[in-house]
């Protein structure tokens, strides 16, 4: 007697082999969403800061009729859409989402932000409401790990002088972002100076802040790493080079990327080495 082809061998060889795929793609969906979580998170951040600056600014200048005057007036109409016409300033303040306060800070930008930020800030903001916009409308492919880069990188100039914590937050996005950068280029075989472009920006993707020859906003670039301690938590005093005067100073890791001049940009004193 032949015993028929015994079947939950083959379903159990199917599934196993269904049991891989699912789990390749789910691993594939994983790595491919990354970027877009570093700036879903970001921009969460950014969300939270905007929103208290905001209301902040419009209460200076508008009073209890800030709601009102300050973003029921001025908001066009399907930006306002679906916003309460009032209530206790704590929700309203919660309403506000993150392409609301960035079009309140432009649409104010005469009256009231253009005095309080500087006029870099408000390149940024736009760059990130068209950054909101495509986030928002993101496919099922990642974004590139440049735009995200950057996009973090613009959030962070844009809180910078809003909100420490929330600065140095993003800051740590960005540095995750750049990490997994330098990891698959590496993975790639691909050399990181062949990736170098045009935007300088960008080159810094590359550039870990403590890495030798990595030069800040501000162009204040890291000649070497010392073995003395700097004066902040866990710190090592780094030489920086001012390229603007050449003024060398010392400094903690932890604030190289934000480094200004101590000689010609009014930065803070230089650590000893
Ligand atoms: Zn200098």
């Amino acid at each position: 007697m032949r015993w028929p082809k015994p079947w939950p061998r083959t379903a159990g060889a199917t599934a196993r082999v269904e049991n891989g795929n699912r789990t390749r793609t789910l691993r594939k969906m994983l790595t491919m969403t990354t970027n877009y979580l570093h700036v879903t998170q970001g921009f969460e951040v950014l969300t939270k800061v905007l929103a208290s600056y905001v209301t902040q600014e419009l209460q200076v200048t508008y009073g209890e009729h800030w709601w009102e005057q300050g973003v029921i007036d001025v908001l066009y109409d399907n930006q306002k859409r679906d916003l309460p016409t009032d209530g206790n300033d704590e929700i309203l303040t919660s309403t506000l989402d993150v392409a609301r306060c960035l079009r309140l800070i432009d649409l104010h930008w005469r009256d009231l932000f253009g005095s309080k930020l500087k006029r870099e800030h408000r390149t940024w903001l736009n760059e990130l409401i068209d950054t909101r916009n495509k986030w928002a409308h993101q496919g099922s492919l990642d974004m590139p790990n440049d735009d995200a880069w950057r996009a973090l990188d613009t959030m962070t100039r844009l809180v910078e002088p809003m909100d420490s914590q929330a600065t140095k937050k993003l800051r740590e996005i960005a540095d995750e972002v750049c990490e997994m950068t330098s990891e698959s280029l590496e993975a790639r075989g691909i050399e990181k100076t062949r990736i170098s472009s045009s935007r300088n920006r960008r080159k810094r993707v590359n550039k870990k802040t403590t890495e030798a020859g990595y030069k800040n906003r501000n162009n204040q670039t890291v000649i070497r790493k010392t073995d003395l301690p700097g004066n902040d938590h866990n710190q090592r005093v780094y030489i920086l080079q001012c390229e603007e005067c050449f003024h060398n100073y010392g400094a903690n890791g932890s604030d190289i990327w934000l480094r200004k001049c101590p000689n010609c940009q009014g930065g803070a004193d230089g650590l000893p080495y």
